[in-house]
Order: C-alpha cells, then sequence, then structure tokens
C-alpha cells in the first residue's frame, strides 16, 4: 500500500473521460463561458482507453480499490463500454462506478452491466422541469432523467442521486427531490456547493451547508438519525428518517475530511491531480508520448502520491492567495 505525505492511501481514483458535456449547468460550465464557440479537448490530445486501462493497472499495484468514470459527460465519450470492459479485465473486485447526468443512461444502461460498471451516480439538482432546463441549459426534462434512472434498476446498477443546492437559486427543490427519491427507495446525497473552478465567482453565501439542509428535511419528514460512520475514506455521511431511508451529505465546505481523502484524479487529457482544488496536475500524457510503459507509469504514479500533502478545504479560510483551481468538467468533480 502507497501513502502520501499525510498517511493516507491512494484506494480511490476519478477519471475524466472527457471535458464535453451536453448540459451547462450554470455552476460548472456556465453557458457565458462554455458557448458554441469554445474550444474542447482535440482527439489527439485525449488519453485513450489503452492509456486509461495502464493507469488504472499500475494504481491497482498500490493498492487502488475504486475507479469512478466521470467527466464533462462520460457517456458521450465515444465506446465508453469498452474502457469498462478493458479496467473490469484487470480485476473482477475492483469497483468501478460513473457519475452521469443520466441523459443517455436509457440508452446505455443495459451495456454498461453487461461490460462490468458496477453502479451509477446520476446527477440531479431539480425535479420542477423548468428550473431544471434553467440550471442545466438544456431542453431535457427530469421524467428523462428519471426513467434513464429505472433503466439502470432495471440492467441491475444500483444507483445513487447526486445534488448540489445553491442559496436563493434551488433550495425550494431540497424536499420535493428527498419525496421524489424516498418513494424509489433511491439514496439522494447533497453535495455543498464548493469553490471550484474558475468560471464563477462562488461566494460562502450561496452555501447550503449540510446542516440547514438537515434542518429543513427534519421540519418536513421529522427527526433524522446519524448512521453509523462509513469505511475510511468514505467522504458522505449518512443520516436516517423514521422509517430508515438514508440520505447522504457530503459536507466539504462546512466539515472538511481532507484527513482521510484517498482520492486521486486523471484528467481527460492525462493529468494526475492529486487535489479537487489543485491547479496545476502532473503530466502522464506527455510521459506516454515518450514511450514509457507500464513500469515507468507505475513509478510516476507512486512518486506522485508519495510527495502529496494536499489538505485544501481544511485550510480554504487561511489561504490568502489562492491559485485558481482547475475546472470541474476539466478534473471530473
Ligand atoms: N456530468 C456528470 C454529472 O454531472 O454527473 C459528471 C461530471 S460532474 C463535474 C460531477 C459532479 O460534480 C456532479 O454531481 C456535479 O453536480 C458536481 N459539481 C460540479 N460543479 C460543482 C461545484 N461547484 N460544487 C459542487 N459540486 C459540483
Ligand atoms: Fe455537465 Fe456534469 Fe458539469 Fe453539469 S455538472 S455541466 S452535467 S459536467
Ligand atoms: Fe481531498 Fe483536496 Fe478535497 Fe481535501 S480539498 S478532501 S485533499 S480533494
Amino acid at each position: 500500500m502507497t501513502e502520501d505525505g499525510l498517511g493516507r492511501p491512494l484506494q480511490d481514483l476519478r477519471i475524466s473521460v472527457t471535458d464535453r458535456c451536453n448540459f451547462r449547468c450554470d455552476y460548472c460550465m456556465p453557458i457565458e463561458n462554455y458557448g458554441h464557440d469554445h474550444n474542447f479537448l482535440p482527439k489527439s490530445e485525449i488519453l485513450s482507453f489503452e492509456e486509461i486501462t495502464i493507469i488504472v493497472e499500475s494504481m491497482l499495484k498500490l493498492g487502488l480499490k475504486k475507479v469512478r468514470i466521470t467527466g464533462g459527460e462520460p457517456l458521450l465519450r465515444k465506446d465508453i463500454c469498452s474502457l469498462i470492459s478493458m479496467i473490469r479485465n484487470l480485476d473482477s473486485e475492483l469497483d468501478i462506478a460513473m457519475t452521469t447526468n443520466g441523459t443517455l443512461l436509457g440508452k446505455y444502461a443495459n451495456n454498461l452491466s453487461q461490460a462490468g460498471l458496477n453502479r451509477v451516480t446520476v446527477s440531479l439538482d431539480a425535479i420542477e422541469a423548468d428550473l431544471f432546463r434553467k440550471l442545466s441549459s438544456t431542453d431535457i426534462t427530469p421524467e428523462h432523467i428519471l426513467s434513464g434512472i429505472s433503466a439502470a434498476i432495471n440492467a441491475g446498477l444500483p444507483v445513487k442521486v447526486n445534488t448540489v443546492i445553491i442559496k436563493n437559486y434551488n433550495e425550494d427543490q431540497i424536499i420535493p427531490l428527498v419525496r421524489t427519491f424516498h418513494s424509489m427507495n433511491i439514496p439522494i446525497r447533497f453535495i455543498e456547493y464548493m469553490d471550484v473552478g474558475g468560471t464563477k465567482n462562488w461566494n460562502y453565501d450561496q452555501v447550503v451547508t449540510g446542516q440547514e439542509i438537515r434542518d429543513v428535511i427534519i421540519e418536513h419528514f421529522g427527526n433524522v438519525s446519524a448512521n453509523e460512520s462509513g469505511y475510511y475514506g468514505e467522504v458522505s455521511n449518512y443520516w436516517r428518517l423514521k422509517d430508515g431511508y438514508a440520505i447522504g451529505f457530503i459536507e466539504s465546505v462546512s466539515s472538511p475530511f481532507c484527513s482521510s481523502c484517498t482520492r486521486a484524479r486523471i484528467s481527460a487529457n492525462g493529468n494526475m491531480y492529486t487535489c479537487l482544488f489543485a491547479s496545476k496536475g502532473n503530466d502522464l500524457k506527455s510521459l506516454f508520448d515518450l514511450s514509457a510503459d507500464k513500469e515507468d507509469i507505475g513509478l510516476a504514479v507512486k512518486a506522485i502520491w508519495e510527495k502529496r500533502t494536499d489538505r485544501y478545504s481544511e485550510i480554504r479560510g487561511k489561504l490568502t492567495n489562492n491559485p485558481m483551481p482547475v475546472e470541474m468538467h476539466f478534473i471530473g468533480g
């Protein structure tokens, strides 16, 4: 097992397989900054499936337990099911998950499941159709996403839902979202709005904390009780309604969890990041371009992880000169 400079093992890897997306969520890829003329990465600069598979293989030797495929919108990457199969062939026990906006799940759920994906997280920030369209700048309806979720469940993929709540924007969706997923018995997790990416002026006043969301839920559903703590490296804490339904909270702003952060990230163009808030990555793609083999990549990844001392969320209040973190759709959340 390889540990970083603060004794944290490398357990999780998030791979952004594309920087493109069919949504323009206001807090991630605002339409003003990502118009039709936006220059996304050309194919030549994106990691191939073979290169991604080598990176995963090298991390398995260092103790990797979980891989999450993300983006941009990962289901826009051509032939994505082949990548899932290639990773699955490395290790039958590896936990392989995907985070998606759910628009293409109806089309791909069966193939994803057959390729060896273990589970899916679907992001959904509103149930009310007009608000959803406004938040994501698309014509897609929440019903379409819900039908994608049903397709995933029918294909045997367990589903969780991720929601970002922003003050004075979609706070009124907390109860409709909990009600909807409670009735479907699908866990929902509320992620605090983070100061990630440079496209919007994030402001602490826009953050609705996990505790504030719990207060709204308690008002409607009665008391909630804290669940037993999860495994080391789990980012979400779970609370249960009286009937046992679990609701998760990822309180990265109000209650940071850097001390047990076991995540590495790979951007679509092959940079390895050791923190979501890093402004600079470690260029693995160039190593491949210089004909690096499996062993070379393994040594590079190990050296990068061993040097890691990131704990941005724990020290954000003390930083006076924050370098601009990399964009969320690029690093994958
Ligand atoms: N397109 C896919 C999706 O939306 O699920 C995967 C990529 S997206 C960058 C991954 C996750 O990051 C989503 O759940 C999204 O809500 C979350 N996210 C993006 N920007 C965020 C921010 N500023 N604060 C908190 N979560 C954010
Ligand atoms: Fe696309 Fe996901 Fe970002 Fe929304 S959060 S713009 S769906 S990458
Ligand atoms: Fe991990 Fe960086 Fe987030 Fe802390 S701020 S939990 S080190 S990704």
